[in-house]
């Protein structure tokens, strides 16, 4: 691995954010990895292009809505390289929104289909692509499986440095969990350093117990026969579903409000999909638990454009 290539992506800012709801907090600003508004999907879409690269690929092919970082960053990435895109997505959730203009721009291929479709229009593109002569790469969708929890193994290596540096231990660290690998590559990390400290996962939007059986399904393909104990990886796995709220979050008051203090107070903008519900969900949590005098740092994953498609509902 050309280690020189992935330093210029990865060690992204810890910044202490000060007292907040009792604690100190901090946070590590994933959001600034320099590509594409960065975010946990550019940390992981560059650990997949570094495969496609190496095998040499000329096409690739990936699933998301049209509010997806993921797909954003891919056609980027895909554009940057000269290299063709097609992004297979839910006619049901297909609005126009700041990404998808954005893989607009990039010149992805966008095909929408109902949802029960997906699955099978993901194969056929694929073999369509092939008989064409192309030889197509597909990344699932949200950059999940192995390589994208290999790519958070590393952010949470990144954290140990700083803590190192820094003489500081985190006594929590709570990100956004929606597919589940970023949370799932941190538990890895935490599980192969034997580290002891409580990571949280909020989720965006599964329900338990599915939420968290993904989680630990990432988790037990990623360590495969690494020696670390079941209940040991049930012990760690924590996946809150309490702060989901009905539907987009746009539409909950209280995570609109979460968003606009921080980007007043911070000057940081959060979604109200991902970040800005976790934000919320890592303040009640800490309140509901009572938990006073830690170091928490909280994961920022990105999605800086759909911070602007959030900024109408500031207005209301
Ligand atoms: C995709 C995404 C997440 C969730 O990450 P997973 O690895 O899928 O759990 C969190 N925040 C943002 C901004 C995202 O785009």
């Amino acid at each position: 691995m050309n280690t020189e290539n992935t330093n210029r992506w990865f060690n992204t800012l810890v910044v202490v954010l000060g007292k907040d709801s009792g604690n100190r907090l901090y946070m590590k600003r994933e959001d600034l990895i320099p590509f594409s508004f960065g975010g946990n999907k550019a940390r992981k879409a560059q650990m997949f292009f570094q495969e496609i690269d190496e095998g040499h690929h000329d096409c690739v092919v990936t699933y998301g809505s049209s509010h997806s970082n993921h797909c954003r960053i891919v056609a980027n990435m895909a554009a940057a390289r000269g290299m063709k895109c097609c992004i297979i997505g839910p006619s049901e959730v297909s609005d126009t929104t700041y990404n998808s203009r954005f893989m607009k721009l990039f010149g992805a291929e966008l095909i929408t289909v109902p949802v029960e479709q997906v699955h099978y229009t993901i194969e056929r593109k694929l073999r369509k692509l092939r008989k064409e002569g192309y030889d197509p790469y597909f990344i699932p969708g949200g950059g999940h499986g192995n390589i994208g929890t290999e790519a958070y193994v590393r952010c949470y290596n990144e954290i140990c440095a700083y803590e190192r540096e820094s003489n500081i231990h985190f006594d929590y660290i709570f990100c956004a969990s929606g597919t589940g690998t970023t949370q799932a590559g941190l538990v890895c990390g935490q599980l192969l350093h034997r580290d002891e400290r409580k990571i949280i996962g909020i989720s965006i939007a599964r329900q338990n117990p599915r939420g968290r059986d993904v989680v630990l399904d990432s988790i037990r393909e990623y360590l495969g026969d690494a020696g670390i104990s079941d209940e040991e990886i049930q012990k760690r796995t924590v996946f809150i579903d309490d702060y989901i709220g009905s539907g987009y979050g746009r539409d909950n008051e209280a995570v609109i409000a979460t968003i606009k203090d921080v980007m007043i107070r911070f000057g940081i903008p959060l979604d109200s999909t991902y970040t800005g519900k976790a934000f919320y969900g890592m303040r009640q949590y800490l309140e509901e638990k009572s938990i006073h005098g830690k170091n928490i740092l909280f994961i920022h994953t990105g999605g800086t454009p759909l911070f602007f498609d959030d900024l109408k509902a500031f207005e209301r």
